[in-house]
């Protein structure tokens, strides 16, 4: 038979969507699958096989075409279609504040309370007392202002929205004084020139990258000043010949001309991170005592909260900002108020704080309870008894991420990996393509998994993942 005639006699022997339809019924597995669904993905099958047969793949056979192949590709588009997008990973970077794979984990406490307003109506703006209209930043500003010992407080979106709006507000059409050592990209796409001039701010750069002195604040002070601003260099340092203006000294330039001094603080903490043996970030609480007027700070980097922008400073400031429309767009949702309002809680006891709040709690856990972890996996991956595999513990650094920290290093414990007849690339290819995916790093041609930000109920779906590579790899 020649080429051509046997792809017509294949093409007629191609069955039809109706066809497969038909038998698709007797799926039980498709019971609850809507029925767009499986025709839509009996229709990119046989598309698929049409698509192959004319180009004459290489390899394509007849039996491609029996029923019960066809049936098992629909199934798996079916499945893949009715999978959620969004899905748990396991994070076995070591990157705590790790924004590609979430930020922070939240608490217990923040997750029940999601789960208790989601489905019902709550008190989001609404005085239960006084039977009239209540403010969302109600709810958390008392709370924050606790903590934080500031006059007043809010919550929106994010820490970009919190300084986008804080600029508008104070400086839209005048300028900002900001050292040229301070002018911070955060992942791309927060960068403080360019959410300035979102704001209708105009920036004013003093100083030079290494060093800007007081002097340099004030000779730029003139008419047109409206704020000066500090930005925390969340993911980087100038190390050697530098000096910068420090907090309180912004405080007492804008005093003395009566300037409004902001700070972006990006991550933001509660806690002194020294008090648990590690490097010290400013908190909180230290930007209010130096008596800036305002300061803005992530909710879920550092804080180990929801994605939130949270604004706290004195209170003439504050309403202000609260009167901006701006806030409509920025506002925050009411699950997210939920999960902040649990957090902050769990903040005005410091030691339940670091082990209730997962970001915290994996920051300070200490090295023997990793090591403990990893043994457990290092072991159960020795008993899947096979001898291409080659596992080892391994002492290593983790990093906080989400732009805090950026000079520490965390002494962790690791799993590493190798596996004969299989390249590192296909380990972590097959270990990311797993279900659940997990993520791990690749040094010195070892697939290395960190235990720092492993979960304990994690550890055997990773030994299931390495026991499917094994078995497909193989
Ligand atoms: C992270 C960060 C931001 C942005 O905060 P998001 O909560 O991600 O919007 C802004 N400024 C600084 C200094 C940061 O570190």
């Amino acid at each position: 038979m020649s080429k051509d005639k046997k792809k017509q006699e294949m093409l007629k022997n191609l069955p039809g969507v109706d066809t497969i339809l038909e038998l698709s019924q007797e799926e039980s597995t498709f019971q609850d699958v809507p029925k767009s669904v499986i025709t839509g993905a009996i229709r990119q099958t046989i598309e698929v096989l049409r698509g192959c047969i004319l180009s004459g793949e290489n390899g394509f056979s007849e039996e491609e075409l029996e029923t019960e192949k066809i049936m098992e590709c629909v199934k798996q588009r079916v499945d893949a279609n009715m999978a959620l997008n969004l899905t748990h990973i396991i994070n076995g970077t070591g990157v705590v504040v790790h924004t590609n794979l979430g930020r922070s984990l939240l608490p217990e406490e923040a997750a029940d309370h999601i789960a208790g307003i989601s489905g019902r109506y709550s008190n989001l703006e609404f005085d239960v007392s006084s039977g009239t209209r209540g403010i969302r930043y109600a709810l958390v500003e008392e709370l924050l202002c606790d903590i934080s010992g500031a006059e007043a407080a809010m919550a929106v979106n994010n820490n970009a929205g919190a300084v986008l709006l804080c600029l508008e507000t104070l400086a839209r059409d005048r300028e900002v004084i900001v050292s040229r050592g301070e002018l911070v990209e955060i992942g791309g796409s927060f960068r403080i020139p360019d959410v300035m001039s979102k704001s209708g701010a105009v920036l004013m750069e003093v100083g030079t990258t290494n060093r800007t002195h007081s002097r340099d604040y004030e000779s730029a002070i003139k008419n047109e000043t409206a704020l000066l601003l500090k930005v925390h260099k969340s993911n980087y340092r100038v190390v050697g010949f530098t000096s910068e203006v420090s907090l309180k000294e912004l405080v007492e330039i804008g005093g003395k001309y009566h300037i409004p001094v902001m700070e972006d603080l990006g991550s933001g903490t509660f806690i002194d991170f020294s008090a648990y043996g590690m490097t010290r970030e400013p908190t909180v609480q230290d930007s209010v005592k130096a008596g800036v007027d305002v300061v803005t700070f992530s909710g879920d980097k550092l804080l180990g909260g929801p994605q939130a922008g949270i604004i706290v400073g004195k209170k003439k400031i504050l309403d202000r900002i609260k009167k901006n429309p701006l806030t409509r767009a920025l506002r925050i949702d009411k699950l997210t108020l939920a999960a902040l309002e649990s957090t902050l809680r769990l903040y005005r006891d410091e030691e339940k704080a670091v082990k209730a709040i997962p970001t915290l709690r994996m920051l300070t856990a200490p090295l023997k309870e990793i090591e403990k972890r990893a043994e457990k996996l290092y072991k159960s991956l020795e008993t899947l008894d096979d001898s291409r595999l080659n596992v080892r513990l391994m002492d290593l650094s983790s990093r906080t991420g989400g732009g805090a920290l950026p000079m520490m290093e965390l002494l962790t414990k690791c799993v590493g990996m190798t596996i004969e007849g299989m390249s590192v690339n296909s380990i972590e290819g097959m270990m990311r393509k797993n279900k659940p995916p997990v993520i791990g790093r690749i040094e010195d041609d070892i697939f290395i998994i960190d235990l720092r930000t492993v979960l304990d109920d994690e550890l055997y779906a990773i030994n299931k993942a390495v026991a499917d590579m094994l078995k497909r790899g193989g």
